[in-house]
């Protein structure tokens, strides 16, 4: 079906990003299941496409904190960003630390596309396994079989199998012998237990939010949804999220005690939308009176605002999440080259390693930054 130097496995943000980077004389082919490349790219972002972080920060990544920073001491946010301007698109800052696509993620699709020549694509191609044979690679695809001296994995992680995602990556990794740390959806809602189901009635309001859990605390905006809860705050925090509780902080920056001077209603003065103030009034067994009237005991129950601790049910699984967490363990992988210690010329970048972002850019970030040294590590 093909024969070539270096099979690329995935047409999506890290692939066609060390596609570009290989350059046109480098013989390679990119593999991709879709009938187009980047169909991440083209939805995300609320379709324009958050490319990076001004405030990239190995400590906003689930993985090995020293693993992540050898990339980034390499190719950061600013490498990022020269590359994009040097290609003619220049990303705008918006939600103060986040870099878009001016217009639209068809921007960055359009200069993977005048990078990768059409020959070199074999798009509906569905990858089916991989396995050493004759000093490379044997790759099996539902098309037929084709050989490459070297491989890439870059088939992300199993998030939005609508878009093409699959686990076909962790299969080649366990099966030429690399441990997957286990994965999970990230970047995902929550969904609820019994005692927070009145969540529900609150469905589409957002509300500023601290929330605590794993010694970790995020603040931003939650929002309660049809399922249960999401917003940038819910997403963020279900990247750390183990089973159990999480505690959150409905009112922040908000003191309680200032309430015993308001001579409003409860509702009035506490800094949630009415039809929430009261929702949660009702949930914690508190009359709605004027807050001079409140006693010890009524603010004692209001405390739980301030430090609402509840067990999620688990997430809104995969066909939501924006991210899939763990993946191929990253101390089987060299950091200097993105290539496998245990098979030689294999190699792995983006989603499908156990690296992943918190929102706002960084996943990207980590795709781009990843197949750029395997670039490097290729070309050299
Ligand atoms: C809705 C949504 C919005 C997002 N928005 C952002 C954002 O704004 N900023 C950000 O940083 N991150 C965002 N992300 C996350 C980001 O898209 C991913 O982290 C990133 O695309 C990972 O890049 P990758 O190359 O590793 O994987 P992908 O981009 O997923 O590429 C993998 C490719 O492999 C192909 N593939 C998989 N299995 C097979 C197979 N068996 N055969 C053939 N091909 C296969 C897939 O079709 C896909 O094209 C978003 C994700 C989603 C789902």
């Amino acid at each position: 079906m093909f024969r070539c130097e270096t099979a690329i496995l995935g047409g999506g943000a890290s692939g066609l990003m060390l596609a570009s980077l290989l350059g046109p004389r480098h013989d390679y082919r990119i593999l991709e299941g879709n009938a187009t490349i980047g169909a991440k790219i083209a939805v995300s972002g609320g379709g324009r496409c958050n490319l990076t972080n001004r405030r990239l920060d190995p400590r906003r990544y689930r993985g090995d904190e020293r693993f992540i920073s050898r990339i980034f001491a390499r190719y950061d946010n600013r490498w990022l960003l020269d590359w994009f301007g040097r290609q003619g698109l220049e990303p705008v800052l918006r939600k103060r630390w986040q870099y878009f696509c001016p217009h639209s993620a068809q921007e960055v699709i359009g200069i993977f596309r005048r990078r990768i020549s059409p020959s070199k694509l074999l798009v509906s191609t569905r990858i089916e396994g991989v396995e050493p044979a004759d000093g490379g690679f044997r790759i099996r695809t539902d098309r037929g079989t084709g050989t490459a001296r070297r491989v890439v994995v870059a088939t992300g992680g199993m998030s939005y199998p609508r878009l093409g995602a699959s686990g076909i990556g962790l299969k080649i990794a366990e099966a030429l012998g690399h441990p997957v740390v286990p994965t999970a959806p990230a970047l995902v809602g929550l969904t609820l237990q019994k005692g927070e189901f009145f969540f529900k009635s609150l469905s589409g309001i957002a509300v500023p939010v601290r929330i605590t859990l794993a010694e970790r605390a995020i603040e931003s905006d939650l929002l309660f949804a049809h399922r249960g809860i999401s917003g940038p705050a819910v997403l963020d925090a279900s990247l750390w999220w183990e089973r159990g509780e999480i505690a959150v902080d409905f009112l922040p920056g908000f003191a309680l005690e200032s309430l015993t001077r308001s001579p409003r209603q409860l509702t009035s003065p506490l800094p949630l939308p009415r039809r929430a103030a009261k929702a949660f009034l009702d949930a914690l067994g508190v009359r709605d009176m004027a807050g001079r009237r409140c006693d010890a005991e009524t603010l004692k129950r209001l405390e739980r605002l301030k430090d609402y601790r509840f067990a999620p049910a688990g997430t809104m699984g995969y066909s939501r999440a924006e991210a899939m967490r763990g993946g191929v363990a990253t101390d089987g992988i060299d950091p200097d080259t993105m290539q496998s210690r245990k098979c030689p010329e294999l190699y792995f970048v983006g989603e499908v390693l156990d690296v992943t972002g918190e929102v706002g850019g960084y996943n990207f970030q980590w795709a781009f930054s990843s197949a750029a040294v395997c670039a490097e590590a290729i070309e050299s």
